[in-house]
Order: C-alpha cells, then sequence, then structure tokens
C-alpha cells in the first residue's frame, strides 16, 4: 500500500516567505458584544477555546459551501502565528514568540453548533469541516509591532456586517498565548484564532466576503 504522509500546509507572508502551519487553536466569546449576541457571556476566569484541523485551512479566493448545514456562518477574527513555542510562558515570552498575523475567517455549521449547545456536546461538527478556516496573507511583527487596537471588519456583497476594535478583546494575543501555553506545549506553526466582534450571520454561494484588520493584509473570498 503506498502511503502518503499528510503535509502540512504552508502559509505565505507578504513578503513572500513560506511557513509551515501546525495546530490550529480558536478562541471563542472574546468580545463582550459578540458572546451576548450569541446569548452567553465572557467567562472572566479563563479563555475557552478549540481546536480546528491542519487541513480544515483554507487560502482561497473560493471557499467550498460545507455539508450538513443551511447556516454557514462568518466569524472575522485576528490570527496570531507563533514563530517559536513552550510550555507555562510569561507574557513576555509570548510577546517574543508571536511571528506574525494574519486576517481570518473561522466559519461555522451555525445549526450544528445551536444543536451541540442545546444536547451538550462537544462543537466538532461545527467547527472542522474542510474550508473552516480561512487564513489571509501572514504580515511579520517585525514588520508592524505588537497588534492591540486597530479596527477588524467583515462586508458581504459590499456591505459592512461586522465592526470591531481589537482593543475590545476580553483577553490579548499574549494573554490568549500565555492560557494555552499552559495546557500544552506550544509550537512554531501553532496559529490562534482570536476570536470574532459582533455582526456574524449567514452566507449563501456566490457571496463574496471582505475582510480588513487594521496593518494587515485585506482578505477575499467566495463561497462556492
Ligand atoms: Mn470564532
Amino acid at each position: 500500500m503506498q502511503w502518503k504522509s499528510p503535509k502540512h500546509p504552508n502559509f505565505a507572508t507578504n513578503t513572500g516567505e513560506k511557513r509551515s502551519i501546525n495546530r490550529v487553536f480558536c478562541i471563542a466569546k472574546n468580545y463582550e458584544e459578540h458572546a451576548v449576541e450569541m446569548g452567553g457571556e465572557i467567562d472572566r476566569k479563563r479563555p475557552f477555546h478549540f481546536q480546528k484541523s491542519f487541513d480544515s485551512i483554507c487560502f482561497g479566493p473560493d471557499v467550498r459551501y460545507p455539508s450538513h448545514t443551511e447556516s454557514l456562518h462568518y466569524e472575522i477574527e485576528l490570527v496570531v502565528i507563533l514563530g517559536s513555542g513552550g510550555i507555562n510562558m510569561t507574557l513576555d515570552q509570548a510577546e517574543l514568540a508571536i511571528y506574525g498575523y494574519a486576517v481570518g475567517i473561522d466559519f461555522t455549521r451555525r445549526d450544528r453548533q445551536n444543536e451541540a449547545k442545546d444536547k451538550g456536546r462537544p462543537w466538532e461538527i461545527a467547527k472542522n469541516f474542510d474550508d473552516s478556516a480561512l487564513l489571509g496573507t501572514v504580515t511579520p511583527k517585525s514588520d508592524i509591532g505588537l497588534l492591540e487596537e486597530g479596527s477588524i471588519t467583515l462586508d458581504v456583497n459590499g456591505k459592512r456586517r461586522q465592526t470591531g476594535d481589537l482593543n475590545q478583546m476580553a483577553y490579548q494575543t499574549v494573554e490568549l498565548i500565555r492560557f494555552l501555553s499552559t495546557l500544552q506545549e506550544l509550537k512554531a506553526g501553532d496559529i490562534v484564532y482570536t476570536g470574532t466582534p459582533s455582526g456574524v450571520g449567514s452566507v449563501v454561494r456566490g457571496d463574496l466576503l471582505t475582510g480588513q484588520v487594521d496593518r494587515l493584509c485585506p482578505i477575499e473570498v467566495r463561497i462556492i
């Protein structure tokens, strides 16, 4: 039997460098208004997260509409890319470990997520599927410094749907990295979706999504 090991995808940087992605961590409920629109609240004791597979990563420009949903939701997010790792990291170590940033979308089968919540099940079916983790071009931190404020927006077919500011995050990027490093050893190539501001909603095939975070390369993708 021929066995080809699955290959971790490479992300692209604005300088043309390519580096491989390791794990995909996603933070839930990190913006107050989004937590409220989901009928919940921010947990001030610790962040709440889940993981996607590295093969759920998608770079566009097409995003395949998944099976088993009639409510595919967008969630625009700042994505942090680690250039090194560690365990039980300090905030300073977390900052040093950040390689760069990208705009991303955490696509979600919202109908399946609502069922999972009702039944006390994991979010797997809602969050982890082909093309569910859209990742834009990465800008190194050495170019722009630590990103802790700036607008984050998403438009669907030219109409603004999500607006927020990175300074509204309950847990900033370095706090998220520090927290994750207490659960497992973090490694170079691990990436963290840092949560979405309010205004999430559904899309259908043919919709054009554009997303922006201040100082980062914008994304533009079509649902097919
Ligand atoms: Mn999300």
